[in-house]
């Protein structure tokens, strides 16, 4: 087939773009052809045509408008497209033939820098991991930010950490090795909808490799002395992750100033259903960040401040000192209000800095990201006078050498004008005074234009013809225009241009001559404007390091100046931390509950766990507040090893080392594996991996599978936390069975948040007490949740029946004949065992057991004995 000059190059490009949408530059048009235009004009909502409408099957096409690029972008990335972006090389006016293309960038969910790509401030992470036999290794990184760490997870529990990790940073995309999912326990990384997965050949994660390809870039670092497996591991995924990228954005990556490696040892550990169950970022019934305990710490003034939030809900301290550090710091902002409003008030003004900075480094700026930038410098030197010594340490280190990146602000104060146009490309950018070439040059300008104006007198006064004008536009250029009437006075020197109906245009030498000292003054000068822009905007981002250092201490002092503001609107006290493994928390609030409520409807309550009490065995009817209660408590920990002040009236705690919540039948189906697996997978973490400082929480364990298998799994699993562990815990539990624990361990207490009952309706005092609930109140709860009167008058029967024991095998099929009417099977009530069933299993199982040749004869009369004991119980119960 013929190939027009311009798609054989198209073609070209795209071969190298097999994955991505190429958005191919022609002119004032991005323009799509072949399946690209077919996929992208259905998104885009835009026409579809043909290349070469004459031809029947010609070749499909669809553009966009250049000006209107960020808009269509957001949809093909929305739709998950990745879009190469190919654009001119070389300005076409000055080149004969086919000018050259480039792909400039590629640009994908997880690559993005434009703020209007981006969705909120939130961290917008590409990610990447590397399994080895003995260590999983992660690196992520935002280039919108510059935030790139690594680290590595090792023990039997590495890969379910590296799992609760991706939970917690959600990133668009992952990098993965071919080959890495043949390992099973990965599923959920693999099946997870939220992130693209590339694979990529081992050989991309071939440690020497990218330990070089990161030593390139950050040379102060020195890579070669990380020799451990580790080490190597993590420094392969951050290689990858680094090389991918800056193929992808094709820019140095100068905004990226630090590797930073995260040692989760050096933090509270958290497990995915953990992060899920709490509702540390996003609640569970929507996936959103309201009711999260996120929405409620995160009055952040600035971005930065909120991303950094994120990280340290995920991310809670394990050393008292470094936990002090920040509680010092945010009770100074609290008894010191003006100080907090004040320094509030200038974080205000403050921008994204991080992402200022990025996009000022990778070249995707204008003359208004500069002005943002400056602006948002302009308050630093106010903020360190708000300040009065003495100072806790935390606060003295934050403003210790505090830059106020003066030479910066001054920089583009003294070069941009305030109101810059979008483009950087049209001049009308640089403020007088800045350079005196470009003042020359644009005097020179100013001069042309009047002598243009003289030049349109003259001609007046010449020709006789007072309505002469000389007038420009983009295609005839300048022209001196003379309306219809009058042209018999033109002299003939004026060659004629364009005859319109109402006037005609013409041009003399002397025009041609000036217009053209006019267009090649005006290039000058936006070519000498676009290259001062270029010199500023080199010398700020060199600046970088800097700059971001600032914005990573500003996101602080706004963190720690907002948990005082927290605490003081919502009564928030300071915990108190204590060297043992008690956990005290009086009159403590549910953080987020508290706040969904009317003010003063949420109950406080009391819990102590402590030498005495490791396990808090905690029963109480459906809808009672048992869930609420823990999770508060777990929450509570949290906040008070971030550093926050806590909702309660007093709180005393034990540092958590791993914070563990396993939450009864959640629904993890959607991942492939049935709930009551997960359950125990999770359950079986938990009994390896806690440890004497850690704080569990087992909400309905059991639940997942029948009563019986339920109660006795339940009944194990706290056992050995009693008798292995000694970790504090708190179990909630329908089943009444699992309150014999206290009888065998004295370290395990009963407790029962309390419920009324009046005219047989329910009513919830959402208080903790000591001892037993005395039953369910199922039905009660049932009729609450408008189940009809007939069901829960018929369930009244059944459960007098059962409570009565008589639901013996010869009851069940005159019941079934009518449950069977409204669909039940017959096995799902046969399978009910009753008391009485139980009892005769039980001794069956006592008979089978006993040896009856090895018996003493009295042995044999007390086996006997027993055993008719066991009957008279049965007749017992029964009369
Ligand atoms: P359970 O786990 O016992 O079934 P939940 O903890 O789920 O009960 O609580 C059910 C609802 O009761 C909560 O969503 C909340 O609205 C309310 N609730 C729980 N505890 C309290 C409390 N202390 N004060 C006020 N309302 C509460
Ligand atoms: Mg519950």
């Amino acid at each position: 087939m013929d190939q027009t000059p311009l798609m054989k190059q198209y073609l070209q490009i795209k071969k190298n773009y097999p994955g991505s949408t190429l958005l191919f530059r022609v002119g004032d048009f991005y323009e799509m052809f072949y399946e690209d235009a077919v996929s992208a004009s259905k998104i885009l909502n835009i026409a579809l045509t043909s290349r070469d409408k004459s031809k029947e099957n010609g070749i499909p096409l669809c553009g966009i408008p250049y000006h209107a690029l960020n808009s269509y972008l957001s949809k093909l990335i929305k739709a998950g497209h990745q879009v190469a972006l190919c654009e001119q090389m070389e300005d076409p006016r000055f080149v004969k033939g086919i000018v050259k293309r480039e792909v400039v960038r590629v640009i994908s969910p997880g690559t993005l820098v434009e703020s209007e790509l981006l969705e909120g401030p939130g961290n917008n992470y590409f990610a990447s991991i590397s399994i080895h036999p003995k260590v999983s290794a992660f690196a992520y990184i935002d280039i919108s930010t510059g935030d790139f760490s690594c680290a590595t997870l090792d023990g039997d529990f590495a890969i379910s950490d590296l799992c609760s990790e991706l939970d917690s940073l959600v990133p668009r995309e992952l990098l993965v090795p071919e080959g890495t999912f043949s390992d099973p326990r990965l599923k959920s990384i693999e099946l997870n909808p939220k992130w693209k997965i590339h694979l990529l050949p081992r050989e991309s994660f071939a440690s020497d490799n990218n330990i070089f390809a990161l030593q390139k870039h950050f040379r102060n670092s020195d890579f070669s002395r990380f020799q451990r497996e580790d080490q190597k591991a993590a420094l392969s995924a951050a290689g990858a992750l680094f090389t991918y990228l800056m193929a992808m954005v094709k820019t140095p990556l100068s905004h990226v100033t630090e590797l930073k490696w995260i040692r989760p040892e050096h933090y509270m550990v958290m497990d995915f259903s953990t992060h899920r169950s709490l509702e540390l970022t996003q609640n569970s019934y929507n996936g959103k960040r309201e009711h999260s305990l996120l929405s409620v710490l995160d009055k952040t003034e600035t971005s930065m401040g909120g991303r950094k939030l994120r990280k340290w809900i995920y991310r809670p301290l394990i050393q008292p000192e470094e936990i002090v550090k920040r509680e010092d710091a945010v009770e100074f902002f609290f008894t010191g209000f003006e100080t907090s409003q004040r320094l509030r008030g200038n974080l205000k003004t403050i921008h994204d800095l991080e992402r200022m900075i990025s996009r000022i480094s990778l070249n995707s700026c204008n003359g208004r990201d500069l002005i943002a930038l400056k602006n948002s410098l302009a308050p630093l030197s106010s903020i360190p006078q708000h300040f009065k010594t003495p100072l806790p340490s935390l606060l003295e280190t934050l403003l210790e050498k505090w830059d106020n990146l003066d030479d910066v602000f001054h920089w583009i104060d003294a070069s941009i004008v305030e109101d810059p146009p979008l483009s950087i490309k049209d001049g009308a950018l640089i403020k007088r005074g800045y350079s005196s070439e470009l003042d020359d040059l644009k005097s020179l300008g100013f001069n042309l234009k009047s002598t243009l104006a003289n030049l349109e007198t003259e001609e007046r006064e010449k020709t006789g013809i007072d309505s002469l004008k000389i007038r420009y536009n983009q295609v005839a250029g300048y022209y001196i225009e003379v309306s219809k009437g009058k042209t018999g006075r033109v002299p003939d020197h004026y060659q004629r241009k364009q005859t319109l109906t109402h006037a005609e245009r013409y041009t003399i030498p002397k025009l041609l001559e000036l217009e053209s000292r006019i267009t090649e003054s005006e290039k000058r000068i936006k070519d000498l404007e676009g290259s001062l822009f270029e010199k500023i905007r080199a010398l700020v981002s060199a600046e970088s390091p800097r700059i971001l250092a600032m914005a990573d201490r500003i996101a602080t002092l706004d963190i720690l100046s907002t948990f005082a503001e927290v605490a003081r609107d919502r009564g928030y006290v300071r915990p108190v931390i204590s060297a043992d493994n008690g956990l005290k928390i009086l009159e403590g609030r549910h953080p987020v509950i508290e706040n969904i409520l009317p003010v003063g409807q949420f109950v406080p309550n009391d819990l102590i766990l402590d030498a005495h009490t490791h396990m808090m065995i905690i029963t109480g009817p459906n809808m009672a507040g048992k869930s609420t209660t823990m999770r508060q408590a777990a929450l509570i920990v949290i906040m008070a090893q971030m550093g926050s002040f806590v909702p309660a009236k007093e709180c005393t705690f034990g540092i958590v080392d791993k914070l563990f919540t396993r939450i009864g039948a959640a629904d993890y189906l959607t991942q492939g594996q049935s709930t009551f697996m997960v359950e125990m997978m999770e359950a079986a973490h938990i009994l390896n991996s806690a440890t004497s400082r850690s704080l569990i929480i087992l909400d309905e364990i059991g639940r997942g599978t029948s009563t019986f298998d339920g109660i006795s799994i339940a009944w194990a699993i706290a056992e050995f936390i009693l008798k292995h562990l000694g970790t504090r815990t708190l179990f909630a539990t329908h089943y009444l069975e699992l309150t014999g624990l206290s009888l065998a361990w004295e370290s395990a207490k009963n407790f029962n948040i309390q419920v009324k009952e009046q005219n047989d309706e329910i009513i919830f005092l959402r208080k903790i007490a000591a001892g037993i609930a005395d039953r369910s109140y199922g039905i009660q709860v049932a009729r609450l949740a408008g189940i009809p009167g007939e069901v829960t008058q018929r369930a009244k029967e059944i459960l007098k029946d059962l409570e009565d024991k008589t639901l013996s095998r010869e009851a069940i099929p005159n019941r079934l004949r009518f449950a069977n009417d409204r669909g039940t099977t017959v096995s799902e009530v046969a399978a009910f065992p009753s008391q009485e069933e139980n009892r005769q299993r039980e001794m069956i199982e006592i008979l089978k057991k006993t040896d009856h040749f090895n018996m003493t004869p009295l042995e044999a009369i007390n086996l006997i004995h027993r055993l008719k004991l066991m009957l008279d119980e049965k007749r017992e119960g029964s009369s």
